[in-house]
Parts: C-alpha cells; sequence; structure tokens
C-alpha cells in the first residue's frame, strides 16, 4: 500500500479510537508497518489531539531508534515508539500497531481482574479474546526503550494484543483495520469485567454446548466490516 494511503488510514484509526473514548487528549498512538520503517502517528506542530489525527501527524520512522526518516517538520516521534518497534521487529505477520489508555484496562489490572468467557453473541472476538486469555505486561513504566518492550512482549506471547499494568493496551494485527478493531473489542471485553465485578456479579463461563453453536466468523472479514461501519460514524471529518 502507498504511504499516502497508509497515512492516511493510521490518522483514520486514530480518529476511530479518539470517538469511541480509548484515547483522551494526546495520549495514545497508531502506526502501520512501512517499508524499513513505520509510519506512526506523531505529535505535531498543529497538536490538536489523537481524535483529531490527520495524515500530515503520521510520520515514518525508522525500528531501531524511532528516528525521522522523512523530514521531521517539528513532529515529535512519540517516547513509546519501542511498543510499535518491537512488534514489528519481532512478529513478521504484524503491519499495524494500537497502543491506547483506556480506563477500563487500568482498573482492570489494578484491581487484579481476569477477562472471563461469559458472554455469548454480543461480541464473539472479545469472546475469543477471553477464552484465549488476556495476556498483562506486570510493569507501569513509560515503556521507552526497546529492552522494555521486549518485555511486554515476553508477557503478550502470541497473543494479539496485551494490557499493559496500570497504563493501557497494546493491539496488533495484521492491517490497521485490524488492530484497531482488536483494541476496540479488548476494551469492550475489559469494559464488561469492571462493570460485572462493581455489580460483583459471577455469571458462568459459556456452557460448551452453546460455545460450539457460535460461528468463527474469521477476523479478516469481519474486522474489515467493523471498520467500515466506525469509519462510516466518523462521518465526513477530515481525515476520515
Ligand atoms: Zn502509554
Amino acid at each position: 500500500m502507498a504511504h499516502d494511503e497508509l497515512r492516511a488510514k493510521v490518522a483514520t484509526a486514530c480518529r476511530v479510537l479518539g470517538a469511541r473514548q480509548l484515547v483522551d487528549g494526546v495520549l495514545g498512538h497508531v502506526s502501520a508497518r512501512a517499508g524499513e520503517g513505520m509510519l506512526t502517528r506523531c505529535r505535531g506542530p498543529r497538536e490538536r489531539g489523537v481524535a483529531r489525527t490527520e495524515p500530515a501527524d503520521v510520520r515514518l520512522a525508522d525500528l531501531a531508534e524511532g528516528q525521522h526518516l522523512e523530514p521531521g517538520g517539528g513532529w515529535d516521534v512519540p517516547k513509546e515508539w519501542p511498543i510499535h518497534a518491537a512488534l514489528y521487529q519481532a512478529r513478521p505477520e504484524v503491519g499495524a500497531v494500537v497502543h491506547a489508555h483506556p480506563r477500563a484496562a487500568v482498573i482492570c489490572s489494578l484491581a487484579g481482574l481476569a477477562p472471563r468467557p461469559v458472554i455469548g453473541s454480543y461480541n464473539m472476538p472479545a469472546l475469543r479474546m477471553a477464552l484465549d486469555g488476556v495476556p498483562t505486561y506486570p510493569r507501569a513504566i513509560l515503556i521507552s526503550r526497546l529492552e522494555l518492550a521486549r518485555e511486554m512482549l515476553d508477557a503478550m506471547g502470541a497473543s494479539r494484543v496485551c494490557v499493559l499494568y496500570g497504563h493501557g493496551i497494546t493491539a496488533a494485527g495484521e492491517t490497521v483495520e485490524q488492530a484497531t478493531v482488536a483494541a476496540l473489542n479488548l476494551t469492550e471485553l475489559l469494559s464488561l469485567t469492571v462493570t460485572l465485578a462493581q455489580l460483583a456479579a459471577s455469571p458462568p463461563p459459556l456452557p460448551a454446548a452453546d460455545l460450539a453453536e457460535l460461528p468463527d466468523l474469521g477476523s479478516r472479514l469481519n474486522d474489515q466490516l467493523t471498520w467500515q461501519s466506525l469509519v462510516a460514524e466518523l462521518g465526513s471529518e477530515p481525515g476520515a
């Protein structure tokens, strides 16, 4: 995919995350693998928050040091660029990464709440995340060095998502669409987990017979359709 097309898609993903309250103010970023580097949401001279990201805010950086690979123009690569770079270095299938700070991730991790497979057709991708188990990176630090990002990768294992203790989430996908939708599904799962804990409710896991009735729709088509509806919700705002 051409860099400019990918740049616009990363910007759109930022706006979707903003519309769904996964990011607040200038915190959080999205990237896409681009050749030997990554197109990353940077903080720029016209900063208006992640929810109002424009394609010009998405800049090409290298994977080894997070340095600009095109004229910087006053944009700063996020301090947590290693979250993105480490995933691209270690996992060739990963084409896009979302890092966000949803409140439910912070509450779940601080309270030691692990999502359980209790929902069904309400959100099947979220159910599958709960069945697979959602890993947690146990340190609440700024992941500003590759060695720390590699610790996160160790905690993440083969999962597409990871909760960062007292911090937020990381979600990866083959495409920007997949990573974005995975971040939204994870956040929904964590929000439900928080609400159930507040209600002191402990529903039983979904029975095996009901699980067997739930089709695996395949992530690629499902994520693409979900993405299209999320973009449509943004309306005709710039970058959408
Ligand atoms: Zn962060």
